[in-house]
């Protein structure tokens, strides 16, 4: 039986780890925000200009998926009962697949309920302890967590070295000669990196990739879930940009970032979907999400596509070069300065929490973004600019960060 004090004791010592925490600069809490999201936030009563949401297109409080979610909602309802295994898979989900194909020019779609689920599922789908998983050093938490998940043997590669790569993708292939005959099946290589780095804003060298991966017989997966209804002619992701989209196995996404909804993608091969929906964890054991979420990802997509998608998209793009011209002007230090993900990095987290206080002080909310999200020593303010922000928005912020980095000047 538990008494009173062995629950003593386990807050006790949840109590040291978070003091410990906190003595690192590291300690995170949750700001209750009392508006949609959008360029202007609420936060304790005042109103913020907000640098800080991933809806690049402005579409998470746009009417038109607004409206979808409220249609789903009248004509399916609220819940979605069971996992689509179990109950039968919902009408929304379906449409959204196949719009998601066409919008992709992929043979087949699969959504999930979050980008993280779509990574667990797909990797411990597709890999197992005899394979191998060779990943770029800077890829998201949840391709981390899938590719140990997997019990593959895991090698991460300096952040878009292909040098390095190559050199692993050639102990690999070794690896794979020798063993073969020993195995009842060739152990797989999978290559994985992001295509836009989400906390970095830098792009992957996907063409080389692409080339190395043909050439060591390997399997590529891409993340595009910072690059989804941004780069590309048809705004399908950098890979579109490149012009490598059908040489990659394993094309991820979400539908929460630039598609202004919820949950995550893979697009790929009608072999590759009929075996994720048959061995994809996260997708089998888990409950459908809300009908809602998936017509809102379906009009998210819709918009992307449009005119208005268009004219979105420039509008992001163009803020982004005229921020580019007041940062450089006032010397403020933007590590990757031609995207809309804007890194500047800081270092030390405690400095970087005080700058982001400081601006939150002078009316903007932007996050300090520290490990481990991040490398420790490597904290940065992280800067996202939105087609429904104005150019005085990001004029105003970039006076704000040369007064707040640079105080002297
Ligand atoms: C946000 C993100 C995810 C996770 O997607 P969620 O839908 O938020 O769970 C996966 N990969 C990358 C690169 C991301 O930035």
């Amino acid at each position: 039986m538990f008494s009173c004090d062995s629950v003593n004791s386990f807050d006790e010592e949840l109590e040291r780890r978070l003091a410990a925490i906190r003595a690192q600069g590291l300690h995170r809490e949750l700001r209750r925000v009392d508006s949609p999201q959008g360029p202007r936030i609420r936060i304790s009563g005042r109103e913020l200009i907000n640098f800080s949401s991933n809806d690049y297109l402005g579409l998470a409080n746009h009417p038109a998926l607004k409206a979808a979610a409220v249609h789903a909602v009248d004509e399916f309802g609220a819940g979605a009962g069971a996992s689509r295994l179990v109950c039968g898979s919902l009408a929304p989900f379906h449409e959204l697949e196949a719009a998601l194909a066409g919008f992709k020019a992929s043979e087949a779609a699969l959504t999930f309920a979050t980008g993280y689920a779509t990574a667990l599922g797909t990797i411990t789908a597709l890999l197992g302890k005899d394979d191998i998983i060779i990943a770029d050093k800077l890829i998201h938490a949840c391709l981390v967590d899938a590719a140990k998940l997997c019990g593959a043997k895991l090698r991460i590669f300096a952040h878009n070295d292909l040098n390095d790569l190559e050199a692993m993708l050639k102990w690999a292939d070794q690896a794979r000669r020798s063993g073969a005959g020993v195995r009842s099946k060739t152990p797989a290589i999978l290559i994985v990196t992001e295509s836009v780095f989400s906390m970095d804003g830098d792009h992957a060298p996907l063409r080389e990739i692409a080339a190395l991966k043909e050439q060591y017989g390997a399997w590529l997966m891409v993340d595009e879930a910072h690059a989804t209804g941004l780069y590309g002619m048809n705004r399908r992701g950098l890979a579109e940009d490149l012009g490598v989209s059908d040489r990659i196995e394993i094309q991820m996404g979400t539908l929460g970032k630039a598609l202004g909804a919820s949950g995550g993608y893979v697009c790929g091969s009608r072999a590759l979907i009929d075996f994720l929906v048959n061995r994809a964890r996260s997708f089998i054991f888990s409950t459908a999400p809300v009908p809602a979420a998936a017509a809102t990802a379906m009009a998210g997509i819709q918009l992307v596509q449009s005119a208005e998608g268009a004219e979105r998209s420039r509008k992001a793009w163009a803020l982004a070069d005229r921020f580019e011209h007041a940062t450089d002007a006032l010397g403020v230090g933007v590590t990757a300065p031609n995207g809309l993900i804007l890194p500047i990095i800081l270092g030390d987290e405690t400095k970087t929490v005080e700058a982001g206080t400081r601006l939150r002080e002078q009316g903007f909310f932007v996050p300090a973004i520290r490990y481990p999200t991040v490398a420790r020593g490597a904290a940065r303010l992280r800067i996202t600019l939105t087609a429904n922000h104005s150019a005085d928005d990001v004029g105003k912020l970039a006076l704000a960060l040369s007064k707040t980095i640079n105080p002297q000047s």
